[in-house]
């Protein structure tokens, strides 16, 4: 079942993308939860951090390196930031189609809300 991040990286639309190459595509975050919130994702449509193969590392492991350039030209790689990937219904998931989100620009606070 085709996301609408599938929809994104076919241009059928709108978003404002930030870098993009053979293998994955970043956007920013159209309900920003910081400064910089970018989702950074595989093309090839992986649903959940569950279904991962060892084919996906070239791609899973790109999400990091663009993540770290895309972090340096927003400015946030010194001050830090959060990487975060949610998986099904207890880590929050939203869009069934992988995605790693890069937050920053502030400080971000404990890792988990604290109940
Ligand atoms: P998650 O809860 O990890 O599945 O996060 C899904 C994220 O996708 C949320 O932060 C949404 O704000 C974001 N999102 C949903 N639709 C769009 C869209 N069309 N463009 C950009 N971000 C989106």
């Amino acid at each position: 079942m085709s996301t609408v991040f599938s929809k994104i990286i076919a241009r059928e639309i709108p978003a404002d993308i930030v870098y993009e190459d053979e293998l994955v595509l970043a956007f920013r975050d159209i309900a920003p939860s910081a400064p910089t919130h970018i989702l950074i994702i595989p093309k090839r449509e992986i649903a959940t951090a569950n279904d991962v193969t060892a084919e996906d590392e070239a791609a899973l492991g790109r999400l990091f390196t663009v993540a770290a350039k895309i972090a340096a030209e927003e400015g946030i790689a010194e001050n830090g930031y959060r990487l975060i990937v949610n998986c099904n219904e207890h880590g929050g998931q939203e869009v069934f189609h992988l995605h790693m989100h890069l937050l920053g620009g502030r400080s971000l606070g404990p890792m988990l809300a604290r109940k």
